[in-house]
């Protein structure tokens, strides 16, 4: 194809900005990059398809943000360091308009992290976004999913369940207040990924996940791969003051433990740790909460304040069973 071509200015146009921390960015058949000694390469990819991931009336500059973000948030689940991305986008048509939108988005968020788009590709079909992002983390040094012991504790930053109670709404499961609804479909729109505290969180945490499926389904892979069960008391579970209104609800509380797209942090750590890790809290101003304990057995159990097992009907978003 001609460089004139809708696609190549697309990818000049929107797509090409100078690559600090890279040998060779966009424009040629392969990027390169450097590859730190003693680090192991760390690489992720995320998709976003209209209907499945979004709602098509967002906004395509919270789609920018989006796209980047829940791929920062796995570098962050790791305890990676990002450094590069690509983005492979499929469009319906060139809409110059929605691609300045979707690329400030993107930019905004890859420039406070230090992140440089490298590459991609560029196709006409479906609106679709894949992110691949690519960070280092010390050798040997990565949080796993695997980890998890038995008497560890769990915790999880921020809060959860925004993002799910404004999804919940949209599907008329619940009804937030017109002014909680604009705050909590923010959360799902523009995730704050927890990089720095991944980081933080090597040597400290023996596993982590980020909490895209839900806080219950993925606290289930951690306990899955690391062959334990766990605890977790529902009403320690961090909520916002939304959340607050929601959770005595079957409807609310369904959507805070087992909806989605929170891309906080779940993570288990001996209790020894335990000091180190509120130390966090004030360090990088992320609330740090305690939920429960890692016990022998299989998948999670939820506990009320009587002690008793609580029951929700969801169990995380799963692509071919629908939520
Ligand atoms: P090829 O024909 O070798 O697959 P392309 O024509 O698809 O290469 O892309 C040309 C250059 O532009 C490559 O360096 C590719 O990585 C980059 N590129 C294409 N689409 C995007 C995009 N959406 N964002 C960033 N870089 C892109
Ligand atoms: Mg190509």
């Amino acid at each position: 194809m001609a460089n004139s071509s809708p696609e190549f200015e697309v990818i000049a146009k929107y797509f090409t900005r100078p690559a600090a921390n890279a040998v060779l960015g966009v424009g040629d058949d392969c990027a390169l990059v450097d590859v730190t000694n003693g680090m192991d390469l760390a690489i992720s990819t995320d998709t976003m398809v209209e209907g499945t991931h979004f709602f098509p009336d967002v906004n395509p500059e919270n789609l920018g943000h989006k796209a980047l973000a829940v791929n920062l948030s796995d570098m962050a689940a790791m305890g990676a360091m990002p450094y590069w991305a690509m983005l492979a986008l499929t469009l319906p048509n060139v809409d110059h308009a929605w691609l300045e939108a979707f690329a400030k988005g993107f930019f905004d968020l890859a420039q406070e992290y230090n992140v440089s788009l490298i590459g991609g590709d560029t196709t006409r079909g479906p609106l679709v976004m894949t992110v691949t992002i690519m960070g280092e983390v010390p050798a040997g040094a990565a949080l796993r999913r695997g980890g998890a012991k038995v008497g560890n504790d769990i915790w999880v930053s921020g809060n959860v369940g925004d993002a799910a109670l404004a999804v919940a709404h949209r599907h008329g499961l619940v009804v937030l207040a017109e002014a909680d609804y604009h705050e909590a479909v923010m959360r799902l729109y523009e995730p704050t990924p927890r990089v720095a505290l991944g980081q933080a969180l090597r040597g400290l945490a023996t596993s982590a996940i980020d909490i895209s499926d839900g806080l219950l389904a993925d606290l289930t892979h951690i306990c899955r791969l690391s062959g334990v069960g766990a605890t977790v008391d529902v009403n320690a579970v961090p909520v916002s003051s939304i959340g607050a209104k929601h959770i005595g609800t079957d409807a609310g509380r369904n959507a805070i433990l087992a909806g989605g797209d929170d891309y906080e942090l779940c993570f288990t750590a001996h209790p020894n740790s335990r000091d180190s890790i509120e130390d966090l809290t004030d360090v990088l101003g992320v609330p740090i909460t305690r939920i429960g304990q890692i016990k022998r057995g299989k998948g999670v159990s939820l506990l009320g304040s009587d002690g008793k097992p609580v029951k929700i009907d969801g169990r995380g978003y799963d692509h071919f069973k629908g939520p």
